[in-house]
């Protein structure tokens, strides 16, 4: 706890002081420029990978980046945080963001060895569309290869989910709202998207476009507005 602790210390000294004016304009309200879905892995850092400040970034985040299907029947965090996000905060793009090794996609292609995890094993029941035609399309795929094309197709089933709320369907057909389905390699720093054109992830620099498709205006308004951020692509 104290390597925490230390670290709290360390940002009140040297990193908030630095960052001021920033701090303060939060006071004011929050405008985030992305509803950022990801996993709770400590392995991913939002923050870093996009190189975002406080204030541009609207996170989500659990085991397995799982976004629960539109019900009546529960209260669900997701669905309260998706909706507050595109009614509330309006927010102009939805990233799920998987990541590869990820230990729930990993869980889910062996749910028989879950039983000392029954919650993980409930949980990840948002996800079991992904096994249907799974093993059929990676036959004589290693077990990695495998886990890799899971990850992916999981990142599409949550966007599945995500676009099971009517308020996200709506948002999208009056031109409001973009839907982005990535894949985060940790260890090389690559970030994948699916490319609906091509039927598969791609890296992001040749993702068909429209991945982020801002207007021209909006490019110029975003970036008058911050320094350095979310790579818009027109
Ligand atoms: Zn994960």
């Amino acid at each position: 706890m104290s390597r925490i602790i230390k670290g709290i210390f360390n940002f009140q000294k040297n990193v908030h002081g630095t960052k001021e004016q920033l701090f303060k304009n939060l006071g004011a309200g929050q405008k985030p420029l992305a509803l950022f879905i990801t996993c709770s892995d400590s392995r991913i850092s939002p923050d870093m990978l996009t190189q975002t400040q406080p204030g541009e970034l609207f996170i989500m985040r659990n085991a397995g980046n799982i976004v629960s299907p539109c019900s009546w029947d529960h209260a669900s965090g997701e669905a309260a945080t998706l909706e507050y996000a595109v009614k509330q905060l309006k927010v102009r793009e939805v990233i799920i963001c998987g990541h590869a090794k990820c230990g729930a996609v990993h869980g889910l292609l062996h749910l028989d060895t879950l039983d000392a995890l029954p919650e993980v094993k409930r949980w990840l029941k948002f996800s079991e569309p992904v096994l249907a035609a799974l093993k059929k399309d990676t036959a004589g795929m290693s077990p990695e290869e495998v886990l890799t094309i899971a990850i992916e197709r999981n990142v599409l089933q949550q966007m599945e989910n995500v676009k099971s709320y009517s308020f996200v369907r709506e948002a999208i057909d009056r031109g409001e709202l973009r839907l982005h389905s990535w894949v985060y390699h940790f260890e090389t720093g690559t970030v994948l998207a699916y490319d609906q054109t091509k039927n598969r992830f791609v890296s992001l620099s040749d993702a068909t476009k429209p991945q982020f498709s801002a207007t021209k205006e909006e490019v110029e308004t975003y970036i008058k507005s911050h320094q350095g951020g979310m790579d818009f692509t027109i």
